[in-house]
């Protein structure tokens, strides 16, 4: 990557270490050492012109012995630490992006220092890029906050606090990070063992040890991923995208629970499918439980949006819990159908995915109920009797998904009777829609929202079948550089689930690898709002 990128590091064996890993990679040596770095740093700009991205690559011991700030393990040798700014001469070079290239890094097997981790970041670490919560990170809260895991400060940038953390490496990442100007800038130090370099500096020539060595030459590999996904780009936004009128409820219902109760306020099930919701929400004193038998007898207790079968609400009765029921009012709406069905004769059918809450839920009402999820199972389904059929939907269905299921099913069963209005809800519909209008002109969508969202994969669908690659990503640290290499408009769009931070996060990764000029593409506007259930009014 002669000119796609330079790579700027004070010594000769960083520089080998890293172009070993990255041969394509032009390195400069800067000289080690803040003074060094000061004067070389009058020409970088010069030397560094044309070059679209620019890398801060040092190396050096931890900075203090001892565990980091926050509680993780301190850095070991072979770590590699990535901030999201370093203290340049003139102030701090914000280091724009940090938190995708340092998922980059953990992905490649490295353990990662910051941002926007808490603690050690990669294998056999305890938080990932895909991984579970950190061991250590307070969680941010509400509209703003940052991810799951990000420590301290609801921004995920309390990390930094570890940040490079030794005043010499410091200064001369800070003067090599300014030569960058407003291009593209990675930062990132690998630590080496603690042998003090004759005549200071960073580090002695033969002091990187073997684990550095062996980083370093990943850290090539990733920053060469990160050179080929820089560029300028086009960014659509679907309109809408995130939060439904429902999720705004259920996530509401808990907050003023707790607010007007106190915690622990427990809850049923994960409130919304999304993982940031929940951890924001744990870290408020909302305990999620499986089932009601593992909240205490007497204890006040959320039915999350997804909707519960009556052997449920008869559980918790007989435990005497207090229960307030965020169901959606759709999904509710659903339940009621069944139930209609059921009173005149119907055998229903329920179009849906197993092992979903809501299906579960709606599965357990008292009716003769069958579950089908494809044109196959619609073929195969067996009914007591087939001259009265009813069906209804899972709420978060693809709508051409369920015509085809439907279809098989009316041919089968011609009296077959439905829902007076669709079940598959106005806010599904909507971000398919929306999706489907920009997607044949992306080289990539992505949709942010967790694994467990029926909504989310559900557009990653519909994009992939409109002609454009769809990742779903739970944050920015979820995008894979090598998605980036060639896409120059990319869609960003976000399941009912998922935060509207989640969105703000996701296109800054993309301005941090160029610029971007970012366009919203609105299909309809949504008003729907519904009432809260009167225990928290
Ligand atoms: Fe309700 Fe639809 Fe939102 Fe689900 S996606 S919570 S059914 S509005």
């Amino acid at each position: 990557m002669s000119r796609a990128g330079i790579v700027l590091t004070p010594t000769r064996p960083a520089a080998r270490a890293v172009a070993g890993g990255a041969p394509g990679l032009e390195t400069i040596v800067t000289g080690a050492g803040p003074e060094r770095a000061r004067r070389a740093a009058i020409n970088l700009s010069a030397r560094c012109r044309g070059a679209p991205a620019v890398a801060v690559v040092t190396a050096g011991p931890a900075p203090a012995a001892g565990p980091d700030p926050l509680g993780g393990p301190g850095p070991e040798p072979g770590d590699v630490v990535v901030a999201s700014a370093v203290p340049g001469p003139h102030g701090p070079v914000p280091v724009p992006g940090a938190s995708l290239l340092a998922a980059a890094l953990a992905r490649a097997g490295l353990r990662v220092h910051g941002p926007a981790a808490a603690g050690p970041w990669g294998p056999g670490a305890s938080a990932g890029a895909n991984g579970s919560n950190g061991t250590n990170g307070a969680h941010g809260h509400g509209p703003g906050a940052g991810p799951a895991d990000a420590p301290g400060d609801g921004d995920g940038r309390a990390a930094d606090r570890v940040g490079f953390g030794d005043p010499e490496a410091d200064a001369e990442a800070g003067w090599l990070a300014a030569a960058a100007g407003d291009r593209p800038l990675a930062a990132v130090r690998v630590v080496t063992p603690p042998v003090p370099p004759p005549g200071g500096g960073t580090v002695a020539p033969a002091g990187l040890g073997l684990a550095a060595y062996r980083s370093l030459r990943r850290v090539g590999r990733v920053l060469a991923a990160w050179a080929t996904a820089v560029g300028p780009r086009r960014v659509l936004l679907a309109e809408p995208r995130s939060f439904c009128a429902g999720v705004e409820r259920a996530i509401e219902v808990v907050e003023r629970a707790l607010d007007r109760y106190g915690p622990p306020v427990y809850v049923r099930r994960q409130i919304i499918h999304n993982r940031h919701v929940v951890a924001d929400l744990e870290a408020r004193g909302a305990v999620f439980v499986d089932e009601v038998d593992e909240a205490p007898e007497g204890a006040r207790l959320v039915f999350s949006a997804h909707g519960v079968a009556p052997a449920v609400e008869a559980a918790a009765a007989a435990r005497g819990q207090t229960v307030i029921d965020a169901t959606c009012p759709l999904v509710a709406k659903v339940h009621r159908e069944v139930r209609r069905f059921a009173r005149r004769g119907y055998g229903v059918v329920l179009v849906g995915h197993a092992h979903h809450d809501e299906v579960e839920g709606t599965m357990g009402e008292d009716a003769d109920i069958r579950l089908v999820s494809t044109p196959a199972d619609a073929a195969a389904v067996e009914v007591p009797d087939p001259e009265r059929v009813a069906y209804v939907t899972q709420t978060t269905l693809a709508l051409d998904e369920v015509e085809e299921v439907v279809g098989v099913l009316r041919d089968r069963f011609p009296t077959l009777v439905g829902p007076s209005a669709a079940d598959i809800c106005y806010a599904t519909q909507n971000r398919q829609d929306a999706v489907r209008a920009i997607a044949d002109e992306c080289d990539l969508v992505l949709v942010a929202g967790s694994q467990n969202s029926s909504n989310s994969h559900r557009l990653v669908e519909v994009a992939g079948r409109s002609g454009s690659v769809a990742h779903l990503v739970d944050d920015e640290r979820d995008i894979e550089l090598a998605w980036l290499a060639g896409a120059r408009t990319v869609g960003v769009t976000a399941g009912a689930s998922a935060p509207p931070w989640v969105v703000e996060r996701l296109v800054e990764a993309l301005a941090s690898l160029g610029p971007i000029e970012v366009e919203t593409r609105a299909v309809t506007a949504e008003t729907v709002r519904f009432p809260l259930p009167e225990a928290v009014c």
